[in-house]
């Protein structure tokens, strides 16, 4: 019988990040001051971001070495588990081999923490006193409230309206920590006051959410920015998960056929993905990645690869990606997570160069995989990893059909202990099948800035 459970000991923790650019074919373009349409300066970047999350954004470095004090904090969960999902394979009939990376066992119960540390620490040396930020469903605004509270900085936390509704106990683990949790959009920045005045009850978006944060960054020097996904120095700090379950794929006997993950702005699914297609360029066995996002809001399958804000007030650089339009507020799906209307230009790049695939997922048949995978596995999944929990499904469900044993590896990035409103609403039948809105993303898109670089 087959092993269940991979674990590595913590010498295995990488010691480096792995870093996609230094082996894509094609870079991904930087970006840009909306102003003139010149590539930014790093300069620039530095009012924003730390002195070291900057210099690994624009890094061509293939590896990058882990501060020792980040490696030290990510050994109270680090290297994660791997785990073969026999009962689900079991359940579904299928000949495929399915295995997930666990990222639920961190102190916020999901990948941002691995993010989380590395920020903050890359904050502390260089002696920043606060930090704001912005969070969807608020894994990002926990992971990050519990690393400020490990280095003595102050945090607040712009947590998206609706999300701020349906998942209350994400502000009180915000708390725990040490954390502010604010509604967002809120009366206490302009650009929260200007949406307010049009909509009072504007569900906010993780686009507002990031304005508002950073209105606190250009407003107080001693003010630093973090962000929880989307930019290369994020999807650097989550190439840890790839590399470990590279190891543990290796004590299985296996390599993946294919590899999935949810996409929101793409740093659990760059984290697991990554790392493999880097072997791919480099020369070793292709794979076949795919990304999965919400029907909701489908920046890869419906959206532009174009220059674009990475909020709604226009407030930060222009980057180059496939979105819906920083204006697009995306419907109110349960996995705040995802609602995001643009993807990380780098998985923009690979998705442009044809290197991985995307597709969506409805919220009704994600809930009802997440239950199935709940009580197949015994872990209840956070919405958002659920979706790549329905599209792993179906694959086996193909291979099931074909008697193909496929090798399926998926990154589970969060258990959804915070998220069980969001199953009792699916259970209540409250829960919609929301499709994204043809004409309001056709509205956003016709806003898409003008000044584009000159390349
Ligand atoms: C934030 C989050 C996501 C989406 O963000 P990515 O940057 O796309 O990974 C997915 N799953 C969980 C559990 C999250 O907390």
């Amino acid at each position: 019988m087959s092993q269940v459970k991979y674990v590595l000991d913590e010498e295995s923790i990488p010691k480096f990040w792995y870093n996609i650019e230094a082996d894509l074919p094609k870079k991904t373009p930087r970006p840009v001051n909306p102003a003139n349409g010149e590539v930014l300066p790093s300069e620039a970047l530095e009012v924003i971001f730390s002195k070291m999350a900057v210099e690994q954004e624009f890094s061509q470095e293939r590896y990058i070495e882990i501060p020792k004090e980040v490696r030290d904090i990510m050994r109270q969960w680090r290297p994660s588990p791997l785990y073969r999902a026999r009962r689900l394979e079991a359940a579904l009939k299928t000949p495929a081999h399915i295995y997930y990376k666990y990222e639920g066992v961190s102190p916020s119960g999901s990948h941002k923490s691995n993010s989380a540390m590395a920020q903050v620490f890359a904050n502390k040396i260089q002696g920043t006193k606060y930090i704001t930020t912005e969070t969807g469903a608020g894994q990002w605004g926990s992971a990050l409230s519990q690393a400020c509270n490990i280095f003595g900085i102050s945090c607040k936390v712009y947590m998206v309206r609706c999300s701020y509704d349906q998942k209350p106990y994400r502000k009180a683990m915000m708390e725990v920590f040490g954390g502010t949790a604010i509604a967002s959009p809120s009366p206490f920045t302009e650009a929260g006051r200007e949406i307010l005045a049009k909509d009072p009850n504007c569900r906010g978006s993780l686009g507002i959410a990031i304005s508002e944060a950073l209105e606190d960054v250009f407003k107080n020097p001693d003010t630093k920015y973090c962000l929880g996904s989307v930019l290369n120095h994020v999807l650097l700090h989550q190439s840890v998960i790839g590399q470990e379950a590279m190891k543990q794929l290796e004590m299985a006997g296996e390599y993946p056929d294919m590899i999935v993950g949810a996409c929101g702005g793409g740093s659990n699914f760059a984290g697991i993905a990554f790392p493999f297609l880097g072997e791919q360029l480099r020369g070793g066995r292709k794979v076949d990645i795919l990304g999965v996002e919400p029907a909701a809001c489908p920046s890869l399958t419906r959206g532009k690869y174009a220059y674009d804000f990475g909020d709604v007030a226009g407030k930060t650089p222009l980057f180059k990606m496939y979105t819906l339009g920083s204006r697009y507020l995306p419907p109110a799906v349960h996995a705040g997570g995802l609602r995001y209307h643009g993807m990380a230009p780098q998985i923009s790049n690979v998705f442009e160069q044809g290197l991985m695939r995307a597709r969506t997922v409805k919220q009704l048949d994600v809930f009802r995989d997440a239950v199935a995978f709940a009580r197949s596995e015994g872990i209840i999944p956070a919405p958002e990893s659920s979706h790549a929990i329905s599209a792993v499904m179906d694959e086996a469900r193909k291979c099931a059909e074909t008697g193909e044993s496929k090798v399926i590896l998926f990154n589970l990035s969060g258990h959804g202990h915070l998220d069980l409103a969001s199953y009792m609403a699916y259970f209540a039948n409250q829960l919609q099948n929301y499709q994204y809105n043809e004409k309001e993303i056709a509205m956003a898109l016709s806003m898409l800035p003008s000044q584009t670089p000159k390349e």
